[in-house]
């Protein structure tokens, strides 16, 4: 199954334990609009080349389309479909007044030089000039995606307009109207609604350890926050690979990324020249560290690592969803099977378009907050996100993630039925 067929799945699952009104369900079974551009490009060697760009939108049911642009090179239309439904689901379920769509360029953007990368993004946006609008579609980072990229958007697409149109895209440097505690937001999310999780199940984090499969801007704020109240960061990997530790006493990810800095790779830490510290670290494949025994197992990379080849072999007792979709329908079977506590990605991962809502009615009112202002605003969303989903997993007896589409598809349908 691909990643759209899930995401259908999943949806029907939920439609069908809440017995959604079956018009409601056809309007979210497809995407409302599917753009498609090519992208011709110069490279630095004075050569052509063709990239292809996308934007799948969703749904605006609830207001304007959002959703990230992912830079990458296995972006296909339907692993975009999937995405664009997701986010869907994921602004409804905190209540943001925004809808959903996703994008990106089949590209590696490691491949290309500095100024490649800026004039493909800048020819994106001129492609896109009538797709994105502050009222219409609001893009932000995800994979590969930086705050320099955003910044690019934002200034072609105000060059189009003839106006500064800082709403047009959020995850933007602070410099130029981006917000305050966005880049940590998605990891800050995260946090609030592990925090909840653990008064319920009654966790103690200092007897807590935990693995993490990614370690971009989601992965590292969630690892930092995590080992400073206390849990013990086992195994962290990035694209590349990682490294477990093997006495389980927990690992700085401060240090982790200072070493990966210097050394290239996270699984190189423990090695000074080619001596290798084999007692305490050992290095682990991507696919390796989701089975390892831990208490808190945590994919924050790309969506299908959890499937129902692997998932029997988890020994996690809770998955927290950093990433998106990283689950399959058929792991969530046996994971549910397994009593594995899946806290799903469309509750986990929306601290960061929570935030990215915020910058972008501070961009439109032209009045900026701080950071303490922004957490305090984004706090109460995610524990407030949380208990409705968890009253919902109790009242129909099903898993987080088909609560947590319920939350979501109650708050489409009274606004699709409201404007029918
Ligand atoms: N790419 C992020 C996500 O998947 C953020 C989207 C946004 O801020 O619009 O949730």
């Amino acid at each position: 199954m691909n990643a759209f067929q899930n995401a259908l799945k999943q949806l029907k699952i939920a439609a069908d334990a809440m017995s959604l009104d079956a018009a409601v369900l056809e309007i979210l079974k497809n995407p409302e609009r599917v753009v498609e551009v090519s992208l011709p490009m110069r490279m630095d060697d004075g050569s052509l080349k063709i990239f292809t760009g996308y934007r799948v939108q969703h749904s605006n049911a609830r207001g304007p389309y959002k959703g990230g642009l992912r830079y990458h090179p296995k972006v296909d239309l339907n692993e975009l479909r999937a995405l664009a439904l997701w986010m869907t689901m994921k602004c409804a379920v905190v209540g943001i007044p925004m809808g959903g769509a996703k994008g990106g360029i089949t590209v590696d953007p490691k491949k290309l030089s500095a100024g490649e990368l800026e004039r493909l993004t800048r020819s994106f946006t001129r492609a896109m000039k009538d797709v994105f609008g502050p009222e219409r579609d609001v893009p932000a980072p995800d994979v590969n995606t930086t705050p320099k990229i955003m910044a690019w958007i934002m200034d072609e697409y105000s060059k189009i307009v003839g106006q500064p149109a800082p709403a047009v895209i959020t995850g933007k440097p602070i410099a130029i109207g981006g917000s305050a505690g966005r880049e940590a937001a998605t990891g800050q999310g995260a946090f609030y609604v592990l925090e909840e999780l653990v008064k319920k199940l009654k966790i103690q984090p200092q007897k807590t350890t935990v693995a993490i499969q990614g370690f971009g801007n989601v992965g590292y704020h969630m690892a930092e926050l995590m080992h400073k109240a206390g849990y013990k960061i086992i195994a962290l990997s990035d694209s590349q690979g990682g490294i477990v530790d093997l006495r389980r006493r927990g690992m700085d990810p401060k240090n982790v990324m200072e070493q990966k800095h210097s050394r290239g790779l996270i699984g190189n830490m423990y090695c000074i020249g080619s001596v290798c510290d084999g007692t305490n670290y050992k290095a682990v494949a991507n696919g390796k560290l989701l089975e390892i025994p831990c208490d808190i197992l945590i994919p924050a990379a790309l969506e299908h690592q959890i499937t129902g080849k692997n998932a029997g072999r988890l020994k996690a007792k809770i998955v927290l969803e950093l990433a998106n979709g990283p689950t399959t329908p058929e792991a969530d079977e046996k994971l549910k099977r397994k009593k594995i506590v899946v806290v799903p990605d469309i509750l986990a991962n929306a601290g960061g378009v929570t935030v990215s809502y915020f910058e972008w009615v501070q961009n439109k009112q032209g009045l900026y907050w701080s950071e303490a202002e922004v957490l305090k605003k984004l706090e109460p969303v995610m524990r407030q996100s949380f208990s409705a989903i968890w009253e919902r997993h109790l009242k129909y007896k099903t898993t987080l993630r088909v609560a947590a589409f319920v939350l979501a598809l109650e708050r489409l349908r009274d606004s699709i039925q409201a404007k029918s």
